[in-house]
């Protein structure tokens, strides 16, 4: 008996190719595109053992929880690191980043989250990759969390490693992932002795082997599911197309925020500016007083499906998001997670015998016409 997870043909190296020709389609790069066998935190990490060593000088934005494991890993790599830390309710402006650049001038490696998925924020990536570009530094991106939400374009920005994530504004798995690498981060990584080398972390190795080799063998048996599962999910967004993709979920993340702000109740948005909010998932918080997991939990009851969670760690109390990703990037999505929100905020205020009022109707109102 055959079982449609089980008894494949084995994934040839062709059908390997073409998915990362097709992965490499939604960043519009000609640079190499590497697919690692691992959550996007294999490439994110092996990019920095890559590339960091004891001499080199970054400089690591920290917009959100990723940024703080960058900043370890490139310590951890005998790199001197200045940590540029904002907020986690907004964005890094350019002009700050260039602030950091003029005040240590020797700056030749800028680590940057693109947009957090955690903390709701968006970065000016390509304001910020103008400064970098100016100082040639190397720019190392994650955009696991904007990938497909929001536009990505490495080579129009100068980012010289690009990680990407299916597992969210994608909508496929998250076994597997991949990056871009440029000319220059080839040239560092080879240079770098302690780079990662015969090593499943290391990028050297698929280069050398399979990038070098006019990719025809790969190193080792691929994550074939996942890979499966990477091309459906790379056709489906090449069927809807990824404008259409993305502008579904500038739609989402508007609607979103216009409803949070209708439905009252002292619940608003935890990113202050618009313009900084990231369109993969809008963060709000939690009205003074609520533990934003109780508010989670009890909207939750009504409908499991709804793709609410609470904020991770410290901010589990004041955070809700609502990760609006993929095929959740729809307008009856957020409409029934605004009113499952508000009907948990009444039913808590109810019990408490206080609040602020909530008002379905209008959060309703206001995420139709946001999203028209
Ligand atoms: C989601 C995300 C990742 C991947 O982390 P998971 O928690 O495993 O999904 C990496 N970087 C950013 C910025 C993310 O939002």
């Amino acid at each position: 008996m055959t079982h449609p997870f089980l008894d494949l043909a084995p994934l040839s190296a062709d059908h390997f190719a073409s998915v990362e020709r097709r992965v490499a389609g939604l960043m519009d790069t000609s640079q190499d595109v590497v697919i690692m066998q691992g959550e996007a935190l294999l490439p994110l990490e092996g990019a920095i053992r890559g590339t960091a060593r004891p001499g080199t000088v970054a400089l690591n934005i920290v917009t959100g929880p990723y940024g703080q494991t960058f900043g370890d890993w490139l310590r951890d790599c005998g790199a001197t690191v200045h940590d540029l830390a904002v907020p986690f309710h907004t964005a890094v402006p350019a002009a700050q980043v260039r602030e950091a650049f003029a005040e240590h001038p020797d700056i030749d490696f800028v680590s940057l989250v693109h947009a957090e998925a955690a903390t709701g924020n968006t970065n000016p990536v390509a304001e910020i990759g103008e400064v970098v570009r100016e100082h040639g530094a190397l720019f190392y991106l994650d955009a696991v969390a904007s990938i497909a939400a929001e536009p990505v374009l490495p080579d129009a920005w100068g980012v010289d490693l690009c990680v990407i994530g299916a597992q969210k504004a994608m909508g496929g798995p998250a076994g597997v992932s991949a990056v871009s690498v440029s000319a220059r981060a080839w040239e560092r990584m080879e240079a770098n002795p302690q780079a990662p080398r015969h090593s499943y972390l290391s990028l050297l190795d698929w280069k050398h082997r399979w990038i070098d080799g006019g990719r025809k063998a790969l190193l080792h048996a691929p994550a074939q599911l996942e890979m499966l599962a990477l091309e459906a999910c790379v056709e489906r967004i090449e069927t809807e197309g990824l404008a259409a993709l993305t502008a579904r979920h500038a739609h989402a993340a508007a609607a979103t925020r216009a409803g949070a702000l209708a439905l009252g109740g002292g619940i608003e948005p935890y990113v202050y500016e618009a313009r900084d909010a990231a369109p993969v998932a809008t963060t709000l918080r939690a009205p003074a007083g609520v533990d934003a997991s109780e508010l989670v939990a009890r909207a939750l009851a009504v409908d499991p499906a709804l793709p609410l969670v609470a904020g991770g760690g410290a901010l589990a109390k004041e955070m809700i998001r609502v990760n609006h990703y993929g095929p959740q990037a729809t307008r009856g999505v957020v409409q029934s997670s605004l009113a499952a929100l508000g009907g948990a905020l009444a039913e808590l205020d109810g019990a408490a015998g206080a609040g602020a009022p909530v008002d379905l109707e209008g959060a309703r109102r206001a995420v139709t016409a946001a999203w028209a």
